[in-house]
């Protein structure tokens, strides 16, 4: 079980966690507007450009995904199963939950489902 002060450190990341992605989404949607052609000078830099669009669309989906879950985790914060591991219902413990506060599974789980 997790203590009232672990809990708020907890919230306090999480909530931070939150605030930085809100900020950093719309800069990388920006960034991964459509390449104009004219923007190019030359063949090489268009490509590059375009190949740091795809790297830059891969970075906004994985912050967009990682808000929603650390949202959802945020909402659940009160609930007795915050601190269980939604696989396994093992206690997480507060190094993992720091760690990762997005993930509401332990090490061992997250490991399992990420090997598949
Ligand atoms: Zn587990």
């Amino acid at each position: 079980m997790m203590t009232p002060e672990q809990l708020s450190q907890l919230r306090i990341l999480i909530e931070e966690r939150i605030v930085e992605l809100e900020e950093s989404i719309p800069r990388l949607e920006e960034r991964v507007a459509p390449v104009a052609p004219d923007v190019a000078i030359g063949r090489l830099s268009r490509t590059d450009s375009m190949m740091n669009a795809g790297t830059v669309g891969l970075a906004l989906k994985d912050a967009r995904e990682r808000l929603t879950r650390l949202r959802n985790r945020l909402k659940r914060i009160d609930d007795e199963s915050f601190s269980l591991c939604g696989l396994c219902g093992k206690e997480i413990g507060l190094d993992r939950l720091l760690a990762v506060p997005d993930r509401g599974v332990c090490k061992a789980c997250l490991q399992s489902v990420s090997r598949r």
